[in-house]
């Protein structure tokens, strides 16, 4: 068996004009055998980017063995060295493929990727979806779930204290302020210390990821669980964060990390420092967050996923064999490879637009802006229902 082809489609994942939303772009990777075989992958990272660096590897990817997956990794990270560091956008090239190649031997093997990765530790992925109101917060407890994320930091302490007013001391609350440029390291302590009184699962993204001291101070200032990573790539992105036990939660993302492979090593690390892993899955698209349902199967040291509990509707028609929800779970499917497979004529519909967000007239592109805005999040003279910014909630 040899690879003899790999496909790209790329297509716009986001309502028009909605913000940052409308950036959005999902890529999915299909890689062929001679023996007319195939298997289904996606990658994130900056997809149109992302769709040329698949392309560039391809011809170092023909006539391989696609069973030898770890070897065909080393070799495109090789190939990648005199372009600098990987990043995500390298990672991503890297995952899209090598996570079709997971379900490409899941096929031909005729064994779900779960089985391939160290079989089952759980039948079923608890799963958190966000909510930015108690009247959405209140519709996804009468719907199962048992965990909610809200975000942003317009109005973030009033959101969080209406919500855990709303749902009560036994539903797990979230807070992901996207690790923003907007954020200062101290104003990000005064904010989680602000925070603490309402028992948070994690504190996500308190400050952008490039400064990993930063992270640092605030974990330990604040008393909350840290959670972090989601921009990060590969066992080397996260390496410190985890080793110097600056964060509690660890949160890969399946469509850029590096691979299942990668996400496997990266749990394992955590493990070790008692380190728990939620990955982040806001981005994605459907075929990624099936691949994390069967990664996450086989982790001890799983936490939760996210999921988009009412994503865009192109969403559920681009793929077959949609994921199963029960009282907020996913439940592992038992069919082989990743148990998905794309819609062309579906993904044609949807052609690629922009995949850059556009920042509100107001910013100033400053990386940091000290103080920015402190009253939305600081006073309690905004009161709720909190406003939100569309188009940043992963
Ligand atoms: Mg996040």
């Amino acid at each position: 068996m040899k690879i003899d082809r790999i496909e790209t489609f790329l297509m716009h994942a986001a309502p028009p004009g909605q913000g940052g939303w409308a950036a959005r772009n999902w890529l999915f990777v299909r890689v062929h055998t001679d023996d007319g075989l195939y298997g289904i992958g996606e990658a994130s990272g900056w997809p149109r980017v992302v769709e040329t660096a698949i392309q560039d590897l391809t011809p170092l990817l023909i006539g391989e063995d696609p069973q030898n997956i770890e070897r065909l990794w080393s070799k495109m990270l090789a190939a990648m060295m005199g372009h600098g560091m990987t990043g995500v956008v390298g990672a991503g090239a890297m995952t899209g493929i090598e996570m079709a190649l997971w379900d490409l031997k899941g096929k031909a093997l005729g064994v779900p990727v779960w089985n391939l990765l160290g079989g089952r530790v759980r039948d079923r992925i608890r799963i958190y979806a966000h909510a930015h109101t108690t009247q959405a917060a209140r519709g996804l407890v009468d719907a199962g779930y048992d965990a909610i994320k809200t975000g942003g930091i317009q109005n973030c302490v009033d959101t969080v204290a209406v919500i855990r007013d709303e749902v009560g001391p036994k539903v797990d609350l979230m807070v992901d302020v996207h690790g923003p440029p907007w954020l200062t390291t101290r104003d990000a302590i005064a904010l989680g210390k602000r925070l603490e009184p309402f028992d948070l699962l994690f504190y996500e993204d308190p400050v952008a990821p490039e400064n990993i001291d930063a992270i640092a101070r605030v974990a330990d200032a604040v008393d909350l669980p840290i959670a972090a990573g989601e921009r990060h790539a590969m066992i080397w992105g996260v390496r410190e964060l985890i080793e110097r036990e600056i964060i509690d939660v660890v949160q890969p993302d399946t469509g850029r990390a590096g691979g299942l492979s990668q996400m496997k090593k990266i749990a394992a690390m955590a493990e070790a420092h008692y380190i728990t892993m939620a990955p982040h899955d806001g981005s994605l698209g459907p075929v990624a967050e099936m691949a994390a349902v069967h990664l996450l199967a086989t982790i001890p040291n799983f936490l939760i996923l996210e999921h988009l509990a009412d994503d865009v509707p192109q969403r559920y028609e681009v793929m077959m064999g949609q994921p199963v929800i029960e009282a907020g779970h996913i439940l592992v499917p038992d069919t082989p490879g990743l148990g998905i497979d794309i819609v062309e004529e579906a993904i044609a519909a949807y052609p690629s637009e922009t995949n850059v967000s556009f920042p509100e007239d107001t910013y100033d592109y400053a990386y940091v802006q000290a103080r920015q805005g402190r009253a939305h999040w600081l006073s309690s003279e905004v009161k709720p229902p909190p406003s939100y910014r569309a188009g940043h909630i992963f």
